[in-house]
C-alpha cells in the first residue's frame, strides 16, 4: 500500500520514529484523495539494531522489494506476509544474510505457486539420476540427463544440487535446509529474474555492499 506520513520528518513527531525501514506496525489511515494520509503508528515488532548493517539491510530491502514486484498493492497475502516477517527476523539475527537469499527466493515462489517442479522431469515425468537434472526456466521444471543431457553445464544441477534445491523450497521442518550450494544459489536468481523480466534493483546494492 501507499500512504503518506505528513510530518514525519519533524523531529518530534511521534509517526517519524515508528516509521523505521521493514518495521511491522499498525497505522491508522485517513483516506485521501490520491494518497492515504497515516494518523497513527504502532510499532508491532522492529528489528533495526539488527538491519542496521549494511549487508543486513541491502539483503532485507531486497526481500521487500522481491515481494513487493510479485505482489499487488492493496491485496493481502497472509502466507507472503509471514514469510517476509520471518525472512526479516531471521536476516536480523544472521551472521550472515546474504546466504538467507535463496531460501528466501525459492520459499516466494512456493507461495506464489511458480515453484518449478522438481520431483520428477519435466519433459518425460522421468526420475533422476546420479548425473542430477538441468533446470528449464521457459518449461518451469527441472529435467532428466535423458532429456537435457546435451545441454552440458547450462543449469546442470547436481544430484547434490537437486537434494538441495528441494530442501531449500521445502516447508521449515525435517528435510529443509537454510543455504543454497552455489548451483542452486544460481538457479533460484534466475528463477526470480525470468519471472520478474528483470532483476530487483537491490540485487546490485548487495553486491556492492557484502
Ligand atoms: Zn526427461
Amino acid at each position: 500500500m501507499d500512504a503518506v506520513a505528513k510530518g514525519a520528518r519533524r523531529p518530534r513527531s511521534a509517526i517519524g520514529g515508528r516509521l523505521e525501514p521493514l518495521a511491522e506496525v499498525v497505522v491508522s489511515l485517513h483516506r485521501g484523495r490520491s494518497l492515504d494520509v497515516i494518523r497513527e503508528v504502532r510499532t508491532i515488532r522492529s528489528h533495526w539494531n539488527g538491519l542496521v548493517r549494511p549487508e543486513a539491510f541491502a539483503t532485507a530491502a531486497l526481500f521487500a522489494e522481491t515481494i513487493d514486484l510479485f505482489c499487488e498493492a492493496d491485496l493481502a497475502m497472509p502466507e507472503i506476509y509471514a514469510l517476509l516477517t520471518a525472512a526479516v527476523a531471521a536476516v536480523a539475527g544472521s551472521e550472515a544474510p546474504a546466504a538467507l537469499v535463496p531460501r528466501f527466493q525459492l520459499r516466494l515462489l512456493h507461495a506464489l505457486g511458480l515453484a518449478p517442479a522438481d520431483d520428477a522431469c519435466v519433459r518425460c515425468g522421468g526420475a533422476f539420476d546420479q548425473h542430477g537434472a538441468w533446470l528449464d526456466l521457459e518449461a518451469g521444471g527441472l529435467g532428466c540427463e535423458l532429456c537435457y543431457g546435451v545441454r552440458g553445464d547450462a543449469h546442470a544441477l547436481s544430484a547434490d544440487d537437486v537434494a538441495n534445491f528441494r530442501a531449500l523450497g521445502a516447508e521449515r521442518g525435517t528435510g529443509a535446509a537454510l543455504h543454497g550450494t552455489v548451483r542452486v544459489t544460481r538457479a533460484a536468481d534466475d528463477l526470480i529474474t525470468w519471472h520478474l523480466g528483470r532483476r530487483p534493483k537491490s540485487r546490485a546494492l548487495m553486491h556492492e555492499l557484502s
